[in-house]
Order: structure tokens, then sequence, then C-alpha cells
């Protein structure tokens, strides 16, 4: 049956399922509902795909440190495994919720295929204040989690990783504690963990290397020279912080980088090795870093400088920073940091945006060959990691390049339709089990 979906009639397909409407969600069907009028996708697989899986919900008990028991609440949502086992990090924050985790599940079913790595898309989150946990606060609280997730985890069923406050000892955690109830040590259950327990090196910084090599593949297309061009990095996390040294080492000049406490700005161009000592001796942030000018995230964003890399969190860019900003190529290290009306405004002023689902999937193919290496039990030097990386990241623009001409579309919906048709395929191919 043909499938002639007008993106204002989409109510009519979705309906009546029971598909709550915040932002992150609606923001990734928005996009999704293009991209589906574009494949002329068969209205059934259209319901199929808008839904997650399954999507799991916990109540963790952690014993705190003062001997109090407090109760936080935990979700693992898997959006597809049509491609293959579940993959997506797991975040840790006061303010997730589990739409939040829907769309951030979503998001790695496109991702996942739009690389070709075979993974379908998943993503978990527990809401808590990571920041106000004791380390053996943390420790509980992972281990509980994972325990009580144990039979939708596992490395041929679901991967999890880092993402928002968790990092490759939390990794540790969640291999120890698996493994602990599989009664044998299960190293590619999870990715992202110490290389001393089968990660894989290259692993802490890929997805800002995936996130510095789209954007030599971008200014290349548009005849830019690295030396000749700022950049502006929102967030200084795993994901930010290691794009701005390696856009630096490229020849790029980084004025200004932000972090939860506000934006530092530097004309001539900020030392980020420098300030990523900062942030380890200085209790994880930039507060206080001396030599560097003191601006607010908005300004921050709505720079001159030629690059924007959005690399802290979703719904960043709203339609008036998009009419303010002056970068020419936007670089999504960010999971949703683009608004659907803003993008619309980016395309008519002309700038470039290399959406999330692109920009940041280093991580996830990194993550890929963590598995791979783990499951062969051999491992791989980080050269190899490193041009196995870049192969992939540049074929994925191409591509996207190409599909987004092909259509005359941005980027971001070049890139949902390749993600999108992969799936479906597969999908078309596999049949749906009665
Ligand atoms: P992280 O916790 O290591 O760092 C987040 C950074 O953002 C921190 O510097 C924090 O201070 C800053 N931040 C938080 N709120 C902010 C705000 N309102 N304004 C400015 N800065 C703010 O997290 P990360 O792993 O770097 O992830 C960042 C983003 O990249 C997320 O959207 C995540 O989903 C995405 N991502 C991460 C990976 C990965 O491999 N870690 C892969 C793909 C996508």
């Amino acid at each position: 049956m043909p499938f002639n979906l007008d993106v204002h009639d989409r109510a009519v397909y979705r309906e009546p399922a029971p598909i709550a409407r915040d932002d992150p969600f609606e923001s990734m069907m928005e996009r999704f509902d293009v991209a589906a009028k574009i494949l002329e996708l068969n209205p059934g697989f259209y319901e199929y795909l808008c839904r997650p899986a399954r999507m799991h919900i916990t109540s963790i008990p952690v014993e705190m440190d003062s001997g109090r028991v407090k109760v936080f609440e935990g979700y693992r949502v898997i959006h597809n495994n049509v491609l293959g086992p579940s993959k997506g990090g797991i975040r840790f924050a006061p303010d997730v919720t589990l739409n939040e985790v829907k769309a951030l599940a979503a998001w790695m079913t496109w991702k996942c295929a739009l690389v070709n790595v075979p993974f379908g898309g998943a993503k978990g989150g527990v809401v808590c204040p990571p920041s106000e946990m004791s380390a053996d606060e943390l420790e509980r609280l992972t281990r509980r989690y994972t325990a009580d997730l144990f039979d939708v985890f596992g490395p041929d069923k679901d991967i999890p990783a880092p993402d928002m406050n968790t990092n490759e000892q939390i990794m540790a955690w969640i291999l120890d504690t698996y493994s602990m109830h599989a009664r044998q040590t299960e190293n590619a259950v999870v990715t992202g963990k110490p290389v001393g327990l089968g990660g894989s090196l290259g692993r802490r910084e890929a997805t800002g290397r995936g996130v510095m090599t789209v954007t030599m593949a971008a200014m290349e297309r548009l005849g830019l020279a690295p030396g000749d061009c700022t950049v502006a990095v929102q967030g200084f996390g795993n994901v930010g912080s290691i794009a701005a040294e390696l856009l630096a080492d490229q020849g790029c000049t980084v004025v200004a980088v932000s972090d939860i406490t506000g934006g530092y700005y530097n004309g001539k161009g900020l030392d980020i090795k420098k300030m990523q000592t900062y942030v380890q001796e200085n209790g994880g942030t930039l507060e206080g870093y001396p030599d560097a000018e003191q601006i607010t995230n908005e300004e921050l964003l709505t720079l001159d400088a030629d690059v924007l890399v959005p690399a802290a969190k979703e719904d960043q860019i709203d339609e008036e920073i998009a009419e303010d900003t002056g970068a020419r190529i936007i670089v999504e290290g960010a999971n949703g940091p683009t608004l659907p009306e803003a993008d619309t405004v980016l395309r008519d002023k002309g700038v470039l945006v290399i959406p999330d689902i692109l920009a940041n999937a280093g991580g996830v193919t990194v993550s890929y060959f963590e598995w791979v290496q783990d499951r062969q039990g051999y491992f791989w030097t980080e050269e190899r990691v490193n041009q196995r990386l870049d192969r992939m990241m540049q074929d994925a623009f191409a591509k996207v390049y190409e599909t987004a001409e092909k259509h005359d579309v941005s980027l971001r919906i070049g890139a949902y339709v390749m993600g999108v048709r992969k799936v479906a395929e597969a999908l078309r191919l596999r049949g749906i089990y009665a």
C-alpha cells in the first residue's frame, strides 16, 4: 500500500498509540515523519518503528552512606532490535525522564543503522543526583540497577555503554555484577569499560574523534581551511573536551567552551589541554579557570565562531539561538541539541548542520569494535581502531551528503532516510512473526 502520509495528518497514523508527546521524543518523531514520507514507508512499519519494542522501569533501593535506604527510579528502553542486539548508553541525572530515554533509544536505532553496525537501539537512565552521591553510593546504585535488569542485558541481547554522568568505572561495576549473576566473566555485556577489563583502545576518545572527523569533512565540502576557522564547544565532558582538543590539533582556534558552570572565552584561542588538566584537578568543572573571560551559555551559542559544537544535552538550540548564531557549521556532539523549528531557520540561513545521529556516531562505532574484540578475545592497536573509525565516519558523512542532495533535504533528514530505510528493509526481510 502506498504511504501518502501528510506530515500534518500524521496523528491519524499514530493514534491510538499511547505515546506521550514531550519534546525530545516529539523532536525525533518530527524528523522520522519526514523521512517516512520520503521513503513512502509502509504504514504498518511506520506504526511499529515509532514505538519502543520494550520499556523496563525499576525501583532501585540503595543504602546511602547515612544508613538510610533511598529508592531511585531506573529505566531501560529497547527501541528496536531488528538489526541485532540493542545498544545504548546509560544516563544518570536528576532530571532524566522516561520520554527522554525513549527518544534517545530511538536515536540509537537510526544511528546504528546509519553507520552500519549490527545493533538495534536502546537507552537507560536513572533518576539520581550523581554529583551529590559518594562513589560507594553510586556503586551500590549501579550494581542493583544491573541486577534488576539482568534478564534484559546480555552480549547477544542488550549492551549498555556510558552516557551523561556515567563512566568507565560504572561500566566496570556493570560488567562485574552481570558476570557474578551469569557465573562467568562476560566482558562483551558492556562497552566503554576500562581497557584492563576488555575495553577498547580509543573508545574514550571515539565520540569526540568522530565529531572532529565529520567537521573536517564538512569544512572540505565548504572549502574552509581548519587554520582559518574558529570553534565554540558547549559541554566539556567526554565528548566536548575531546572534540575541542582534536579540533585544536587540526589547526582550528577553539575560542570558547562551556560546562555546567558557564562559558569561557578567549579570542586568541583556549589552551584545551590545560583546561582538561584544570577540570581533573578542580572537582570536575571549569569553575574559576583563569585564562579566559567568563561568558554565558547563550553567548557561547550565538558567538561568531565558524563551527559550533553543542556537546552537552538536548534542546539547546531553539529558533532564537538559530537566528542569532554566527556559526557556518553546527556539529551535534550531543543527542538532540537542536529543536525542529530551529532546523528550518538554520537551513534558510545556509548553516550546515551535521546531525547527532551522524556526528556523534563515533562512540557507538568504537563500542561495536570493542564488542567484536571482546568476542574474539583479540585486541586491536589504537592505530587500527582510529583508522577504521575514521573510514567509517568519512563514508557515513559522504553517504548522508549524497542522500541529502538526492532528495534536496537537510543532512539531518538525509541521515534519517538512510537509517530508517535500513531498519525498514531488515524488517521487510525478517517479516512479522505471528
Ligand atoms: P559528560 O557527562 O561527560 O559531559 C557533559 C558536559 O556537559 C559536562 O561538561 C557538563 O558540565 C556539561 N553540561 C551539562 N549541562 C550543561 C548546560 N546546561 N550547559 C552547558 N554545559 C552543560 O557527557 P558526555 O558523555 O560528554 O555526553 C554529552 C552529550 O553527548 C550527551 O547528549 C550524550 O548523549 C552525547 N553522546 C555521548 C557519547 C559518549 O560516548 N559519551 C556518545 C554519543 C553521544
